[in-house]
């Protein structure tokens, strides 16, 4: 059985465990403490949205439910993108509370777009991931990273590209 040494495994906040896979050098700005003054719109959205839930639960991402004897943990967001992260994320949350299997979920239709167990081979994926962040983490400086469209919805965009 593969596991992940407690260390590792508790080392980073799980929503900076999906950001990594997202960009390596937003992942590295938060970590290092800097956020923006000027944030656009939809991040200002998604932080009210966030305290709100906040309000009505400790962690209103992750939800419970039993299913076939066993405990499902949803992880409900409202968008598609980074799936990878999502699944990485969810994985962090079955481990530390040692449950065996996920649903990362749409928010509005509840489709579920991936599966998450505790298996050997995502257990090895979630390591390495792990592993790469430590390196990351401990660089001086931010990553190079090249632009994409995920720059253009970034709150660091005119941090990294406009002079
Ligand atoms: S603007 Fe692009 S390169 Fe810069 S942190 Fe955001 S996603 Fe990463």
């Amino acid at each position: 059985m593969t596991f992940i040494e407690g260390y590792l495994l508790y080392r980073f906040k799980p929503s900076h465990v999906s950001e990594f896979a997202y960009c390596s050098k937003a992942f590295w700005l938060h970590y290092h403490g800097l956020t923006l003054y000027r944030e656009n719109n939809d991040i200002q959205l998604g932080r009210a949205e966030h305290a709100q839930k906040n309000e009505e639960s400790r962690n209103p991402w992750v939800k419970y439910d039993k299913r076939e004897g066993d405990i499902l943990v949803e992880f409900v967001k409202g968008a598609e993108g980074n799936i990878e992260g999502k699944r990485h994320q969810l994985l962090v949350y079955l481990l530390r509370g040692g449950f065996h299997y996920g649903e990362v979920r749409l928010t509005n239709n509840k489709d579920v777009l991936s599966k998450v167990t505790d298996s050997d081979e995502e257990i090895l994926s979630l390591r390495n991931h792990l592993e790469a962040m430590m390196v990351c983490s401990s660089l001086e400086k931010p990553p190079e990273t090249p632009y994409g469209l995920k720059c253009q919805r970034c709150s660091f965009r005119d941090y990294c590209w406009v002079g």
